[in-house]
């Protein structure tokens, strides 16, 4: 099977080039191989050169920090190929959460912290990990986070517990999001993102927490009495809160795009499924319940792909996207999940193995459902904005 991407007569060439560029890689040099490329270095090492010479490498990055500096567009549209096979991301060197770092390394660190630890993230000679969320508070509240950083000197000094740190057990180095008490200012800005190596004194690795039944590498720290200099917080005092809004605006657009990719799969899987297998004398794409499957599932992608459009052209176009972006952080995992849920349906005990992508598709979009921000969050998000546009232009505009 491969992705059949052709060029959309309403987008610019660059963007087509970028797409099909793209879906060329993919389809030619990573499906065919796709169970076995990762035990193989020299495969993948051939596939990021391929990828480097495209001029593909590192989307999200300028230049002259290593990346291939597309806008804001071209980046969410080439998603959309990249994550029709899972994991193809990281051969193009956008790999969460060290791509959300490399973001706030860019826009908040100095020249300094950016030759530091920014540039050797790019080439891959440095892991890092982004560590907010804690399990004695919310997580959808972050203004409640517990640990703090107090300054001592020319240091500051942390305490604290985090969990689910992403990429824990590999990362060099962690951006910690702390409590600093920064009198006269409100609780958004009384946090702080600083910068730890992990081999700091009294940074402690407790665990990779399970999740979905596994070990993972969501991991849970304990900081304790952990001293970096001042240097190393990341834009001003006060200043994380903000840095983390920025990192989720444009990250939920991408991950979106991702979702949509990873759900153009599993309908080609379902789609491919159906035309193939026979049951009680017939195909199962023969039978109206299936039918109805593969229905629901074009109007689910349909309706996630151009809501997710919609928000990334308000974006580029410098509109207010908050309404857009809760609407669909709520609506595209919960329409990932269905979609996946058909294919394995359809695949029976096929699609829940290991042979397909379609379990880790599975899980991966009912996690979406709580990261970045949870459904239910999202929504008191959109009623509110709505209310208040009710209150002050007398309804809702939904063509602007
Ligand atoms: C696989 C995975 C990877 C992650 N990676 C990272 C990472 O790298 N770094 C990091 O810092 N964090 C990470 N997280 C954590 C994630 O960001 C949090 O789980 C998320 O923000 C929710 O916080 P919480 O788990 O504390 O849930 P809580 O904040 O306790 O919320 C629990 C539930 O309460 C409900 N709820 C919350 N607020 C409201 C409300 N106002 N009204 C009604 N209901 C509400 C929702 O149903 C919500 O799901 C990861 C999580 C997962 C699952």
């Amino acid at each position: 099977m491969h992705m059949n991407v052709k060029p959309i007569p309403t987008l610019d060439e660059r963007i087509n080039h970028i797409r099909t560029t793209t879906a060329r890689l993919i389809n030619e040099h990573i499906l065919p191989h796709e169970r076995d490329i990762w035990a193989n270095p020299e495969q993948v090492a051939k596939v990021k050169q391929l990828v480097k010479e495209a001029g593909l490498w590192a989307p999200h990055l300028p230049e002259e920090y290593g990346g291939s500096d597309l806008s804001f567009l071209e980046h969410a549209y080439m998603n959309e190929v990249l994550a029709y096979a899972p994991g193809a991301a990281s051969l193009f060197g956008v790999v969460a959460p060290n791509s959300g770092n490399q973001k706030i390394l860019l826009k908040y660190g100095t020249e300094e912290q950016r030759r530091k630890w920014l540039v050797p993230l790019t080439e891959g000679k440095l892991q890092s990990a982004f560590s907010m969320t804690e399990p004695e508070s919310a997580g959808s509240d972050p203004r409640s986070i517990k640990t703090t950083a107090r300054r001592e000197g020319e240091q500051w000094v942390i305490n604290g517990r985090k969990w689910f740190t992403t990429n824990g057990k590999r990362a060099d180095f962690l951006i910690v999001m702390c409590r600093t008490e920064d009198e006269g200012s409100d609780s958004n800005g009384r946090m702080t993102q600083i910068i730890v190596p992990t081999d700091t004194p009294g940074v402690q690795l407790v665990r990779g927490v399970t999740v979905w039944g596994r070990e993972s590498d969501h991991c849970e720290f304990v900081y304790e009495d952990v001293r970096v200099p001042l240097d190393n917080q990341l834009g001003q005092t006060g200043s994380g809160h903000r840095a983390a809004q920025d990192r989720l605006g444009a990250g939920r657009v991408f991950h979106c795009m991702n979702s949509i990719g990873a759900m153009w799969r599993a309908f080609d899987l379902m789609v491919e499924r159906a035309s193939m297998r026979e049951v009680h004398g017939g195909l199962l794409k023969d039978k109206q319940f299936i039918q109805g499957f593969i229905a629901d599932s074009y109007i689910d992608i349909q309706a996630a792909r151009l809501m997710t459009i919609r928000c990334a052209e308000l974006m580029e176009d410098g509109g207010d996207p908050r309404t857009d972006i809760s609407a669909l952080k709520v609506f595209v995992p919960a329409a990932f999940e269905r979609v996946v849920d058909r294919a394995i349906q359809i695949w029976g005990a096929a699609g829940v193995s290991g042979d397909l992508p379609l379990a880790g598709m599975y899980t991966g979009a009912r996690t979406l459902r709580i990261a970045d921000g949870p459904d239910e969050v999202h929504k008191i998000l959109i009623a509110k904005n709505i209310l208040r546009a009710h209150e002050t232009e007398g309804s809702w505009d939904f063509g602007n």
